[in-house]
């Protein structure tokens, strides 16, 4: 087993990590950024990106990979790697494991992020994959000329089926409620597309069918009625945009977790731990972007910056 040092560890490598990971190298600190995906995090499964300042349209890939060059720049490491467990050892350091390798640090910011939300409905898990998808960049492509639906009322959700409405025959927006979440702007631009339609009041509950779907169950919510729409297998595609889940599971005894399943932090992002900070979606917070994950970053690195040179 080898074992690498650092000032200041950031586990995960989207927004929040590499701000966090900018902040840190600038202020001399020896800094690690740990992704074991692509970075960018969440943004590198969307298309376009509209409302990060300084960028009038970007896509999410392009932005992903501005920031992790920006923060080699400045000095930081990314390390390719998924970390299997995070301990706090009886000195006060953090120890990261990843297979065969180790590495230590007296701080750690957490970064990890959301992962999609499921919206619940039968048959969701069994159709995974086979019509059922939580990506619209990754999986828009299999449904050219198909006929997809999208459950959701957001700003993910709206955006997703714009980029969907380019790509498929026609696109169903599923709206729980009798209305959108998302900014207006973003619905009127939307619904200007011909091929786009809203069932408001409505959520799909069961999907069935062979290799893939052709059925599909929906409720209206207003009146209870229980309906189902027969498909061609593999004619249609459900695209799910029910919001994200923080990911906390490999820290969840180090951290206090809130009610909306976010880590508990300060205003300095400091959780109940010393020396461990989180930053990003990971966090209990009310607004879910790109900007705020980068300013908890920046703030986060700014602490731990502080607790390192005491
Ligand atoms: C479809 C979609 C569209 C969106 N559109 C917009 C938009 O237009 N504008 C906007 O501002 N925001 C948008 N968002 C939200 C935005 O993407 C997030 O708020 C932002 O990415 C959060 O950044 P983060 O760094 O906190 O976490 P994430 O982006 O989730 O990054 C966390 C990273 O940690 C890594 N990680 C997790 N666990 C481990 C581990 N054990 N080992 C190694 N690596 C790990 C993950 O691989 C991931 O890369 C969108 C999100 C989605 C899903």
């Amino acid at each position: 087993m080898s074992e690498r040092t650092f000032d200041v560890a950031i586990l995960g490598g989207g927004p929040a990590g590499y701000s966090a990971a900018i902040y840190a190298a600038r202020s001399g600190l020896t800094a690690a950024v740990f992704e074991q995906g692509m970075p960018g995090g969440q943004i590198t499964t969307t298309d376009v990106i509209e409302n990060y300042p300084g960028f009038t349209s970007i896509s999410g890939a392009e932005l992903g990979d501005k920031f992790r060059e920006h923060a080699e720049a400045a000095g930081a490491e990314t390390v390719y790697a998924m970390v299997e467990s995070v301990e706090r050892m009886p000195s006060g350091a953090y120890r990261l494991s990843s297979g065969s390798e180790s590495y230590e640090s007296p701080t750690l910011i957490l970064a990890t992020g959301a992962v999609p939300r499921t919206a619940g409905f039968v048959g969701e898990d069994t159709f995974r994959g086979r019509g059922i998808s939580y990506c619209a960049t990754c999986d828009g492509m299999f449904y050219r000329g198909k006929k997809v639906f999208v459950i959701g009322g957001g700003n993910a959700a709206c955006e997703e089926a714009l980029f969907l409405s380019q790509i498929a025959s026609e696109v169903v927006m599923v709206v729980r409620r009798d209305q959108f979440r998302a900014p207006q702007g973003v619905v009127d631009k939307l619904l200007e597309q011909p091929n786009v339609s809203v069932a408001y009041s409505r959520s799909i509950i069961a999907v069935s069918g062979g290799t893939f779907i052709s059925q599909v169950t929906f409720r209206n919510n207003e009146t209870g009625e229980e309906y189902t729409e027969e498909f061609e297998e593999g004619s249609i595609g459900i695209f799910v945009f029910a919001g994200t889940k923080p990911v906390v599971e490999l820290f969840s005894d180090l951290v206090e977790i809130a009610d909306d399943g976010g880590v508990v932090t300060d205003e300095g992002m400091a959780t109940k731990t010393p020396g461990l900070f989180a930053a990003g979606d990971v966090r209990s917070k009310r607004l879910r972007q790109v900007i705020t994950a980068a300013a908890d970053g920046a703030i986060a690195a700014t602490s731990a910056y502080h607790y390192v040179r005491g």
